[in-house]
């Protein structure tokens, strides 16, 4: 993969062009605080009175509503929930779209699935930044940028792939590197990531290597802490320097321990299920059933959240960690919006 880096990107694509920034959540806000930094001028298009509204204009930005920033703008983000992006697409984006503009997404689930299918005439782009929200603004306010993903869908003005590195290196992103891909190896492997390794497969190994030390009569808050506090600490490592860095950290008991049992805990019929998971996004099954779960009022999701707060783990855990706020980091990721569902 071909990585972009400072020399390959120029804020000058933006001379003279305004980028609205639909949505001002846990992406919409970082991106748009930190392109205002790099000197792109910059709009963001949310819903009057909604809370968005007030914390962009507390944070000093332009705010308009979303049609009145679409119509001014040559880059428009769509920095809203993926499954609200199609019909606020419909309904606010689509009838003032100036011909020749940019469709950008941080994502690439509305146009692989076809939810949104753009005019012909304008450029359709991702900048997909590795990366929580928070984190972004974090490391830009700190001199660098995350890493980011970039991917061209449709280039009518010749010039997609030029807006997209612009917008990377104005998050700072081609400090650290920029990789180019299309939107459907991100959507898919994006979708993959989160539901077998990252959000599903983690909090399911937690919850059961939780379940089997309470099961065996072991304290609640030491199983907190061995098997889920502690696997920021391992993830940290392995982040850092590979499995390698790891394993040379932890003891050789724990190297030993871990290589010889792991096998045991994901199994080949866990590597079947990844492999049945891949397909299952590959081919829209995937997407059927979230969009009808978005089309039935997330009632199912409500139900799964209200079940995962009442795990030992998660009741236990909102104890354990009052021990650990430190005031000045606590009080910064608290004034972040949450996002809710
Ligand atoms: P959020 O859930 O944080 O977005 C919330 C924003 O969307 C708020 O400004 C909210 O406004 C607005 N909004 C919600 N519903 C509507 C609606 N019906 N009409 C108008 N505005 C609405 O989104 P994310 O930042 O998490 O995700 C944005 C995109 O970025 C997605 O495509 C996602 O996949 C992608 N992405 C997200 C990452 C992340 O870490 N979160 C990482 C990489 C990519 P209000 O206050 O008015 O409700
Ligand atoms: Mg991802």
């Amino acid at each position: 993969m071909k990585i972009y880096h400072d020399k390959d990107a120029d804020l000058k694509v933006f001379d003279g062009k305004i980028v609205a920034v639909l949505g001002y959540g846990s992406q919409g806000r970082a991106q748009a605080l930190c392109f205002h930094d790099s000197g792109i001028d910059v709009v963001v298009g949310v819903r009057k009175n909604g809370k968005s509204w007030k914390n962009a204009k507390e944070d000093g930005l332009k705010v308009a509503e979303i049609p009145d920033a679409v119509r001014q703008a040559d880059v428009v983000m769509m920095l809203l929930p993926d499954e609200v992006q199609p019909e606020v697409y419909k309904e606010l984006v689509e009838p003032n779209l100036k011909e020749g503009a940019a469709l950008e997404f941080a994502h690439g689930f509305a146009i692989t699935y076809k939810l949104i299918v753009p005019p012909s005439g304008v450029d359709v782009i991702m900048m997909a930044p590795k990366g929580p929200g928070d984190m972004e603004r974090i490391i830009f306010t700190e001199g660098f940028g995350v890493p980011a993903l970039i991917c061209v869908y449709q280039d009518v003005t010749g010039n997609a792939k030029n807006i997209a590195l612009g917008l990377a290196k104005g998050l700072g992103s081609t400090r650290a590197g920029v990789f180019e891909s299309t939107f459907a190896n991100e959507t898919f492997t994006d979708l993959f990531g989160e539901q077998s390794v990252l959000c599903g497969g983690q909090t399911e190994l937690i919850k059961r290597g939780f379940e089997t030390l309470v099961e065996a009569g072991y304290p609640p808050e030491m199983a907190y802490f061995e098997v889920l506090h502690e696997t920021k600490l391992i993830v940290d490592l392995i982040n850092k320097g590979g499995f390698d860095l790891m394993w040379n950290v932890v003891s050789n008991t724990a190297e030993y321990g871990g290589m010889t049992r792991r096998e045991r805990v994901v199994t080949q019929q866990s590597k079947d299920a990844m492999v049945q998971i891949l397909k299952e996004i590959e081919d829209g099954t995937f997407k059927t059933q979230w969009r009808a779960e978005y089309e039935n009022g997330l009632t199912e999701l409500k139900r799964m959240e209200e079940e995962e707060r009442k795990l030992q783990l998660e009741v236990v855990g909102k104890e354990i960690r009052k021990l650990f706020e430190r005031k000045a980091r606590a009080g910064r990721l608290m004034a972040w919006p949450r996002r809710s569902t």
